[in-house]
């Protein structure tokens, strides 16, 4: 039995500095800040989502500064998201390149996949970011301070190293509803709910790849979206049915979720559409207020003291 997954919904991060973030975010990126919070199991650290004006599921990029916290500097390998790649116009690749190196990126031409251009940087925490041109994607993302023909769309895919591939398909394949869309150099990519950008995961085999530690500048998992609590639950009781780990159900505030690994240890999420950032502040003030669930509200005066000073437009 596989399950209705739609696609991505948010990949999220541990970074260092909040300023640093909002800064690489909104104003390199050109993305919009849909929600500030905090971490939901740590009150002390923001939780920034980043993504289109509605901050609609598949556009999401989330982060933890976790900076001063006592996280160490992460490593990247197996078990993890190496790369989160955000989908742009055809065309737009030599734009980015001159905005992106004009302000003190660094950047290199992303490692070739299949046929998509690709631009690849890092974030000040050291986090691989890609910009893949996907002429076919429709959205239209968040267009502040960089116009419709360069805008990020939302997401295109992750990258995810695991040693030894075939368990990771064979769960991605019949739990989840991936398929296998192409496979080239060490590189599988498995699309769900669709073939293009927004639903596609590419697993990365490497034999010899060290296993990945958590913490700063590092992924710490992708989520995937699913339209109902109903279909939720019934992936989470067909995990428990094959005796899979899996979290129960966690309220978000803005979507639920369930937490489980896949076979080659990435964290991987599946979170309801609903109720989406509107929830709790009006469209057009999205992400201006700390916005805080109602179970953490009583502790608001304490949560701001300990929070770190933040500016952005
Ligand atoms: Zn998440």
């Amino acid at each position: 039995m596989t399950h209705p997954i739609l696609g991505l919904h948010h990949v999220t991060a541990t970074v260092d500095d909040a300023q640093d973030d909002l800064d690489f975010c909104i104003d390199l990126l050109g993305l919009r800040l849909v929600k500030k919070t905090v971490n939901f199991d740590n009150h002390h650290v923001y939780h920034f989502y980043y993504g289109d004006e509605q901050g609609t599921p598949g556009t999401l990029w989330t982060t933890f500064p976790y900076k001063g916290k006592g996280v160490p500097v992460g490593e990247h390998g197996a078990g993890q998201i190496v790369a989160t790649s955000f989908s742009v116009p055809a065309g737009s690749l030599p734009f980015w390149r001159t905005r992106l190196e004009s302000r003190g990126a660094q950047v290199v031409t992303g490692r070739a996949r299949f046929s998509d251009q690709c631009l690849a940087l890092r974030d000040p925490s050291g986090l691989v970011f890609e910009l893949i041109e996907a002429a076919e994607d429709q959205r239209t993302g968040w267009q502040s301070t960089i116009g419709p023909e360069a805008a990020i769309r939302g997401l295109h895919s992750v990258s995810m190293v695991v040693r030894t591939p075939g368990p990771t398909v064979e769960f991605m394949t019949s739990v989840l509803g991936f398929e296998v869309v192409a496979e080239a150099d060490g590189r599988i990519r498995m699309g769900v709910g669709g073939r293009g950008a927004g639903h596609l995961i590419d697993v990365l085999h490497d034999e010899r790849a060290t296993p990945a530690k958590n913490g700063l500048g590092t992924v710490h998992h992708v989520a995937m979206a699913i339209d109902s609590e109903d279909q939720q639950l019934q992936l989470r009781q067909d995990l428990l049915d094959r005796e899979w780990k899996v979290t129960e159900v966690r309220d978000r505030q803005y979507f639920k979720s369930i937490y489980f690994r896949e076979p080659g240890g990435v964290l991987f999420e599946v979170a309801t559409l609903r109720p989406g950032f509107a929830v709790d502040e009006p469209l057009r003030s999205l992400g201006r207020d700390l916005k805080l669930p109602p179970w953490e509200e009583p502790h608001r005066t304490d949560i701001e003291a300990g929070l770190p000073d933040i500016t952005y437009a």
